[in-house]
């Protein structure tokens, strides 16, 4: 047979594979028998294993093809040539012209010179590269997808044989990185704020593969349909033992729609029809998720992948029958280590146990960060290589507040956190203290600090913190969170929970800000090469008229006549406003109409996040009751800087002269039209910068639960006729950020920043 028409037959080929690898001699011989077999199978003249030794080598290990002597004496690291590259990114490599790659590394003593294709696979277990498997051929052949398959499909059995230890020591295959022993310092971001000091618990399913060929296939779809019958009613019984209100019954439900999906499972099934076992079949899968997972950029698509990934896992532990594993048990002050984590799996965990949580991947705006910003939990994402430094049992301090992870710290450091968080829990009890006393300034000024929300669970925070009610409640929140779009009648639900939670105080409701990173996972949207520019919040609004017109519906009815405020997003021109008011004013005669109670009052508002509306601002403040000013989005357009992006994170700052102009024009327009004004952005929690916007003339500050009591401290501690002049004499300033002058001036005025 030519490698033209090569056809792959996995099933005779894994079973030649077992008869080798179950034969006699040993682990050395043994690979040197299943070198000269697959190549002989894929039709291919070369047939190479590199194995991983200890400090990140890749070593020939067998070769049918190559030059004998280069067996153990050829070394790459990962990363280096194209065996490398395959190690350093899990992912298979396919060229039918493989000198001409530029990763290509020439080793003399191999004598590969004499072949132009090459395709390699990763050797994979638990998600660790363990070494490459490669086939070369003399000429230039196009390998087609399904070989690719079927070589990771070999490559899974011949990871069982590495892992016997046989081979190199078990000793040198160990995840963590040589000097384990050695304090470190890691950087990642920070997903939610606050300081946990504990023990690293590693979430890791170990669930050890013992039997990757089957003998009877229809009998492994037969366990594998059983373990995924088990699995999906596991996720429903969770899903019954939650709270019915809470938005974790939401996560879950959305959740459990993965674990239906036909594109997964069909995958899984036809792995098992190629001679795997069910178990095999759902790591060979779990493989390619997670290689493609390395490759997506669209932060939606990644955490669907992510959604994946762990639910993959916790098939395994199905399939092995051993559910209890899932949970390895914590100390009592646990921090949970993770590559990704599924929002049911951190709701697996003890919360009275967990100090904090920290990802390798993770982002902002995926479950597991929205479910652990509701439980108050610490977590610091994209902490890259974490689970390598780690073991299980070492000391670890997070700090969320900056991205921070110190592994195995010394004593020193120990002190100085462990006193931060005694300083910080002091701090916060001083502040719950502070809940009944009024935010008002030394001179007498009243203050509004209000609360951000997007979860019902982020209400409790009204009380706990004596905000004076909800600034910006961001309705996308409840909408991201849920496996399809929430109909009129869901809608009138949540509004009106918000608004009996918060029990009269008022409530800010933002109309969908979606689009972005912010994606609805049932809804689809063109790619942009901006996101954040392109078509998202009113923009999506305006063109799709219904959704706006059955939000505000929802809106309206939920208020049952109570007083309502509503505000949009992302607003670029007043063209834009009116078209979202005509459009509001239609929900509101259509409630006369049917005879129901309209809401009064009916406050309406508009975000200043684009700059161009900053020009319209008397014509807009014609037309609306309030505005709230969204300074994340109008600093990065403002600046032209990306929020989202940790290389600009620190070039900017809002304490810039050109910023702070902005924001007192805004504030003057709006105190001399008597309309209130908010800043709803992260700096308005900020208590330096908060003195500064008060000083610029704001009144009303909406952030996080956590902000109020700093901020209230700050704005109990302070004179603001006896700082503007200076403040608003600053802003003719060039210098790139007035930080500095404002902390002095905090200082020399005793204010409690
Ligand atoms: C803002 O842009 O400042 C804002 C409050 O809105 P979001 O952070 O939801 O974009
Ligand atoms: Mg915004």
């Amino acid at each position: 047979m030519s490698a033209a028409n090569f056809r792959p037959q996995p099933r005779q080929m894994l079973k030649r594979l077992r008869d080798v690898m179950a034969g006699p001699g040993s682990a050395q011989h043994r690979l040197e028998q299943v070198v000269k077999v697959i190549a002989a199978d894929m039709v291919a003249e070369v047939c190479s294993v590199y194995i991983k030794r200890a400090g990140d080598m890749l070593e020939l290990f067998a070769t049918e093809g190559l030059k004998p002597e280069a067996v153990h004496q050829t070394r790459l690291r990962v990363g280096e040539g194209l065996v490398g590259d395959i190690g350093a990114h899990a992912r298979a490599l396919a060229l039918a012209d493989a000198q001409a790659h530029p990763q290509f590394a020439y080793r003399p003593e191999t004598g590969e010179e004499a072949y132009a294709s090459l395709m390699g696979v990763p050797i994979l277990r638990s998600g660790r590269v363990l070494g490459v498997l490669v086939v070369q051929n003399k000429t230039r052949r196009q390998y087609a997808e399904e070989e690719i398959e079927h070589l990771e499909t070999i490559a899974m059995v011949l990871a069982e044989l590495v892992a016997t230890g046989e081979l190199i020591k078990p000793a040198e295959m160990l995840a963590t990185e040589g000097n384990a022993m050695l304090p470190s310092r890691l950087e990642g971001v920070r997903i939610n704020g606050g300081l946990g000091i504990g023990h690293a618990v590693l979430h890791q399913r170990r669930v050890i593969i013992r039997k990757v060929v089957a003998e009877d296939a229809d009998e492994e779809i037969l366990r594998f349909r059983a373990a995924l019958a088990g699995m999906q009613s596991a996720i429903d019984q969770m899903i019954d033992a939650v709270d019915r209100e809470g938005e974790h019954r939401d996560i879950l439900e959305t959740y459990r729609m993965f674990a239906e999906d036909r594109g997964w499972i069909g995958r899984i099934a036809e792995a098992i029809k190629t001679g795997l076992t069910a178990e095999a079949a759902v790591q060979k899968v779990q493989n390619d998720t997670r290689a493609r997972m390395a490759q997506v950029t669209d932060a939606y698509l990644r955490e669907r992948l992510l959604d994946l990934d762990d639910l993959a896992a916790r098939l395994l532990q199905h399939l092995s029958g051993d559910v209890d594993l899932l949970v390895e048990m914590p100390p009592s002050d646990a921090i949970l280590i993770a590559r990704s984590m599924g929002p049911a799996e951190l709701l697996d965990y003890d919360r009275t146990t967990l100090r904090a949580l920290v990802l390798e991947e993770g982002s902002a705006t995926s479950h597991v960060a929205i479910v652990a910003r509701a439980l108050d939990i610490p977590v610091v994402g994209r902490v890259s290589g974490i689970l390598a430094k780690v073991e299980s049992g070492d000391q670890i301090i997070v700090d969320g507040d900056n991205g921070l992870v110190m592994v195995r710290p010394g004593d020193d450091v120990m002190e100085h956190f462990a006193t931060a968080i005694v300083a910080r829990q002091q701090r916060q009890e001083s502040f719950a203290a502070m809940r009944h006393l009024p935010a008002t300034t030394v001179d007498g000024t009243d203050v509004s600090l209000l609360l951000n929300a997007g979860m019902l669970a982020d209400l409790s925070h009204v009380d706990e913190t004596g905000a004076a009610g909800v600034g910006l409640y961001r309705t996308e929140i409840p909408f991201m969170i849920r496996s399809a779009y929430p109909d009129l009648a869901s809608q009138i639900d949540i509004y009106q929970r918000v608004l009996d939670r918060v029990g009269g105080r008022p409530v800010v409701f933002r109309t969908l800000d979606v689009g972005g990173d912010k994606r609805l996972p049932y809804f689809s949207y063109d790619d942009d090469e901006n996101p954040a520019m392109g078509w998202r919040a009113i923009r999506i609004s305006v063109d799709r008229p219904a959704m706006l017109r059955q939000q505000l519906r929802g809106m309206i009815r939920a208020a049952a006549g109570r007083p309502l405020s509503i505000m949009f997003p992302m607003v670029s021109e007043v063209a834009e406003l009116d078209i979202a008011l005509a459009v509001l004013r239609l929900e509101v005669a259509r409630e006369e109409a049917r005879g129901g109670a309209v809401p009064a009052p009916l406050s309406v508002g508009v975000m200043i996040e684009v700059p161009s509306l900053c020009w319209q601002i008397d014509q807009v403040l014609q037309r609306v009751d309030f505005l709230s000013v969204g300074s994340n989005d109008l600093m990065q357009f403002l600046f032209a800087s990306d929020r989202g992006s940790p290389t600009m994170a620190d070039r900017f700052d809002t304490l810039a002269p050109a910023m702070l102009k902005l924001l007192h024009m805004l504030a003057h327009k709006a105190n001399q039209a008597g309309k209130p004004i908010t800043v709803c952005g992260e700096m308005a929690g900020r208590p330096l910068e908060a003195m500064t916007l008060l000083a610029l003339g704001y009144r009303r500050l909406s952030m996080n639960p956590a902000a109020i009591g700093p901020v209230k401290t700050m704005v109990r501690s302070l004179d603001i006729a006896a700082i503007s002049p200076y403040v608003c004499g600053l802003l003719e300033a060039t210098d790139h950020s007035l930080r500095q002058k404002l902390r002095s001036l905090a200082r020399d005025h005793g204010v409690l920043t």
